[in-house]
């Protein structure tokens, strides 16, 4: 295997498993996605255990033995550090999707700022983006380290699988380490474009049937994600023309005169 690479798939040996989560952690914190100690990474090694980073480390900086082994109630089994502090977050996801092996968790820039905005990443502006993710919405605020966290998932987990957290930044989660991982890089590439087309000051959307193409051409390629299409998700160009529209005091004002002078002209 080549160095610095990991393979997708979530049958490995355990081995296999820390070496993998290292690489992540690497590819984190060279992609800028964390600052410091933060962000955290963990996959289900079987049914009844958790592999985690630990806490307080540099995610880029990791050995294999840095590594914990917990249960699924978080107890630590193994290690010699203490398990990441967002452990009671990844626990969530394990019990609430039992197709998901794996969990990232990281602050990348954009993204974040996205979610401090409170902005949802739900505007079909990338056909990539809508084919691995659909939409990525903002769970509302949670102290970090607290159920407030969890339950602020929680109504989310089901039906994502990549979620902005409010003032915090970003979680995602798939079958194996390598699809949570892209989930992260797709999430913060979906938000700079997002970003450039607001600097930009247009935003041309697709329109609700390359959306409808979109998601059969998901099926062909195999694709799998939770997030299922909706009236809201992605906004399409149609569904956008239907929404909130912004008008000077000047067109309200005409507007208003005109269904006037239209009611006058009925009597
Ligand atoms: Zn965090």
């Amino acid at each position: 295997m080549m160095l610095d690479s990991i393979s997708p798939g979530a049958l490995k040996n355990e081995d296999e498993h820390r070496r993998d989560i290292c690489t992540v952690g690497r590819w984190l914190l060279d992609r800028g996605f964390v600052a410091a100690t933060d962000g955290n990474i963990s996959l289900r090694l079987d049914p009844r255990r958790i592999l985690t980073s630990p806490t307080n480390i540099c995610k880029g900086m990791m050995a294999l033995d840095d590594l914990v082994i917990t249960d699924l109630d978080g107890q630590k089994l193994s290690g010699r550090r203490n398990a990441s502090s967002e452990l009671a977050m990844h626990l969530l996801i394990y019990r609430r999707r039992p197709d998901v092996n794996a969990v990232c968790h990281a602050h990348p820039l954009v993204a974040t700022g996205y979610a401090a905005a409170g902005l949802p990443l739900n505007k079909a502006l990338l056909s990539e983006a809508v084919l691995a993710l659909g939409c990525v919405p903002v769970a509302r605020y949670g102290t970090p380290g607290t159920p407030e966290l969890t339950e602020a998932i929680e109504p989310l987990v089901q039906s994502y699988d990549a979620l902005l957290m409010a003032n915090h930044g970003v979680v995602t989660y798939g079958p194996d380490l390598l699809t949570a991982f892209f989930r992260m890089e797709t999430t913060e590439h979906f938000a700079r474009v997002a970003l450039v087309t607001e600097l930009l000051g247009k935003q041309v959307l697709l329109s609700s049937e390359d959306v409808e193409k979109l998601l059969a051409a998901r099926i062909r390629y195999g694709l799998q994600t939770a997030a299922t299409a909706t009236a809201e998700c992605p906004v399409t160009a149609e569904t956008a023309s239907t929404g909130r529209i912004t008008l000077t005091r000047q067109e309200l004002e005409a507007l208003i005169e005109e269904a006037v002078q239209h009611d006058r002209a009925r009597r």
